[in-house]
């Protein structure tokens, strides 16, 4: 399934991801979006942080997880 990461602020859709679980190390960090980004919203300039996007780390853990299990 996709995943999205959304600012939370405005609803702004920052980066998407349409093949995930394919391809793991083709997925990008958060704190790659972050950087990729300049640490803003590029739509309303809200900071972007990481404990923001930990939903989107938990998931990809947990695929790994299942990969090796
Ligand atoms: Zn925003």
């Amino acid at each position: 399934m996709p995943v999205r990461y959304i600012c939370k602020n405005c609803g702004y859709e920052l980066y998407r991801f349409e093949r995930v679980g394919q391809d793991f190390y083709g997925v990008r960090m958060p704190s790659e979006i972050i950087s990729l980004l300049g640490g803003k919203c590029p739509r309303c300039g809200h900071p972007l942080g990481v404990p923001a996007l930990d939903d989107i780390r938990i998931r990809l853990r947990v695929r790994w997880a299942n990969k090796h299990g």
